[in-house]
């Protein structure tokens, strides 16, 4: 294709190749008006009804058997932890290329954290490398379904029968995907989701763990509602809980933006397919590799990576151009996980603990952590956001033009 084709780069004085707004985010119209305000002169805004019903119809839509919402994503990753049981002394398997909570999460169940690292093609954690990280005190294993995209959970599933391990995991982009015909966040022991705004469905926060089991289920509900046991009295506490409870209108809220979902998780999806065709073939651009086992799957992002030695372009440039184009995009995560002062400086609080504290017996040491892998992604992926997946065919066929003139123009450009 000629530059007389794909046109001058907008950052050289050329006409931008997408112009005007994309797709606004939130969505809302009458459905969620009604629910708010239903909710309001009802007078019963607490944790009643319209959570149970969410509830309900968030764990069928996954296929789980019991849903317990609760207040945001990063507490149903701690309750999911706490309530299978991981605690001090123990070891929790983590990806580095993940928002803090999934590792958070396994400190405040007082574990330690122990990170593998990720495949650089899909961006999650690498299967075939987590046992080599197992010891006497792994416990648990939470793959991230980064973007969407299901860890591999054959093999995740495989070795936690085998070594006896717990998996949980953090599905807080995996609403409405599938792997192989079973809801994400319903695969493993638990599965813990996010509502927070950026999110596929959202009441601004929000959150929710799904499980089959059900005792599992009941301590669950009861570390997220102060410890209370099921079908006791009010002033019966059985467990060191907190107040996780969500309120009826994030409920109400949550029940109306998820009639929206299957038809917007169909958008994102045919747009990220005409992104994967129209992105495909360009040298020194590697998209993500689709996996024909998540069906249907969400997006919750949509990246690929630039190799600045086969592109011709530093990732830095390129975003920089593409968003010149009129494409909102952005470099994601700029170091791992483990390379955050939190973990740098041997975690929290004068002990230490439970990094370092004579009940787990060892110490990380997150100072000598390196994947690879992580860190090559943290220098070369580029992000789109799920709400560009919202707009028209022609959209994303303007993101296939700018990026295209991009390549063409990178000795220009660099
Ligand atoms: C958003 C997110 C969370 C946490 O969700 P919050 O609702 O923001 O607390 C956890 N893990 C991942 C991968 C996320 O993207």
């Amino acid at each position: 294709m000629g530059a007389s084709i794909v046109g001058t780069p907008a950052l050289l004085g050329g006409e931008p190749a997408h112009r005007g707004p994309w797709p606004a985010w939130p969505v809302h119209d009458e459905r969620e008006r009604e629910a708010v305000l239903g909710v309001l002169e009802s007078g019963k805004w607490w944790y009643g009804e319209r959570v149970r019903e969410f509830e309900e119809r968030f764990a069928a839509f996954q296929d789980a058997r019991f849903g317990i919402a609760c207040t945001n994503g990063t507490a149903a990753l701690e309750l999911a932890l706490i309530g299978a049981g991981i605690g001090a002394g123990m070891e929790a398997i983590v990806p580095p290329y993940t928002f803090v909570a999934t590792a958070t999460a396994v400190l405040k169940a007082n574990a330690v954290p122990v990170f593998v690292d990720i495949e650089l093609d899909t961006l999650n954690i690498d299967a075939g490398q987590i046992e080599a990280a197992v010891t006497d005190k792994t416990a648990a294993v939470m793959p991230v379904h980064f973007g969407g995209l299901p860890a591999d959970m054959d093999r995740i599933g495989e070795l936690a029968r085998r070594r006896q391990l717990r998996v949980v995991e953090d599905s807080a982009h995996g609403w409405g995907t599938k792997w192989r015909g079973k809801g994400a966040g319903a695969l493993g022991d638990a599965g813990g989701f996010s509502f927070q705004l950026s999110k596929n469905i959202t009441a601004g926060e929000g959150g929710m763990v799904l499980t089959d089991n059900p005792e599992l289920a009941d301590t669950i509900r009861s570390l997220s509602n102060v410890g209370r046991g099921k079908d006791r009295p009010w002033y019966e506490h059985y467990l060191t809980g907190g107040n996780y409870r969500m309120t009826e209108f994030q409920g109400a809220l949550l029940l109306a933006q998820l009639t929206r979902l299957p038809e917007q998780t169909a958008l994102r999806a045919k747009n990220a397919a005409v992104l994967n065709a129209g992105l495909a073939g360009i040298e020194g651009l590697h998209p993500l590799r689709e996996d024909p086992r998540a069906n249907p799957r969400s997006y919750h992002l949509y990246g690929f990576r630039i190799v600045e030695a086969e592109f011709g372009l530093s990732r830095e440039r390129f975003v920089e151009a593409l968003r010149a184009e009129g494409v909102p995009c952005g470099p994601g995560y700029p170091h791992p996980l483990y390379r955050n002062p939190l973990f740098q400086r041997k975690g929290t609080g004068p002990t230490y603990c439970p990094v370092s504290c004579p009940y787990y017996g060892r110490e990380m040491d997150y100072t000598r952590v390196v994947c690879p892998n992580a860190e090559r992604a943290c220098r070369e992926v580029v992000w789109l956001s799920q709400t560009m997946l919202l707009a028209g065919e022609e959209d994303m066929e303007a993101i296939v033009c700018a990026v295209r003139r991009i390549r063409e123009n990178a000795s220009r450009l660099s």
